[in-house]
């Protein structure tokens, strides 16, 4: 058996005196037990997530025209959709047209995996990130949300950040810009003759008729 008097000093390796790791040890506690914590005692105290957490996929409903990318590109075929056809009558339109409506819409998240490529490939901003974690059950049955609890899920998805004033403005505004300072009229034009006349409306002046409307 070894002296423990024998493990200190160079000839045991440089493992120290004896009790020199005891009282690093104690060193080590005294230093944590003044700091400030960081743990957060939850549930007494919410975490203070950033507020683009991913935390449950919200659904706005009107939005969704039932294209079913989302559905075709998760990734672990969580999301489920049903739909049927409705004709809706076009005023001044020869045949009514006809439109999707959505009667089923519901994401299993005991399978999601939160990847966030249903949101990124839905062309209609249908989908929303909401930081909202707490929706935990004791049956894994009632992670399957349905589209009204999708649909609630939107009043606790947060605002989108404010455009950087130093970017590029967005497609729509310039678009809206641009038409916006087209003249009205083709004389209003820059570069059009002055005192060009309208074209005048075709009538039987003899008879005082309009002109066919
Ligand atoms: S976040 Fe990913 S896994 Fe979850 S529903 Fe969307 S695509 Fe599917
Ligand atoms: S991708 Fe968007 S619009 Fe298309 S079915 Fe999914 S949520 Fe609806």
């Amino acid at each position: 058996m070894t002296d423990p008097s024998e493990r200190s000093g160079p000839a045991d390796g440089g493992r120290g005196l004896p009790g020199a790791g005891l009282v690093k040890g104690l060193a080590v506690t005294l230093k944590t037990m003044t700091r400030r914590s960081a743990t957060q005692q939850y549930p007494d105290v919410a975490p203070a997530l950033p507020p683009r957490s991913r935390g449950v996929i919200a659904l706005l409903e009107e939005n969704c025209t039932v294209c079913m990318l989302c559905a075709r590109e998760c990734p672990d075929w969580c999301i489920y959709i049903d739909s049927h056809k409705e004709e809706v009558a076009v005023p001044g339109a020869t045949r009514p047209r006809q439109r999707n409506v959505l009667d089923r819409f519901d994401i299993d998240f005991s399978l999601c995996m939160y990847c966030g490529i249903c949101i990124e490939v839905c062309p209609f901003d249908a989908l929303y990130w909401s930081p909202e974690f707490e929706y935990a059950e004791y049956d894994i049955r009632d992670l399957l949300h349905d589209k009204e609890h999708l649909s609630e899920w939107m009043g606790t998805v947060p605002p989108p950040p404010a455009h950087d004033p130093n970017g590029e403005p967005a497609k729509e505004e310039t678009a809206a810009a641009r038409k916006a300072a087209i003249p009205a009229s083709p004389a209003d034009r820059p570069g059009a003759p002055p005192g060009r006349p309208e074209p005048r409306p075709t009538g039987n002046t003899a008879t005082g008729e309009g002109p066919p409307r």
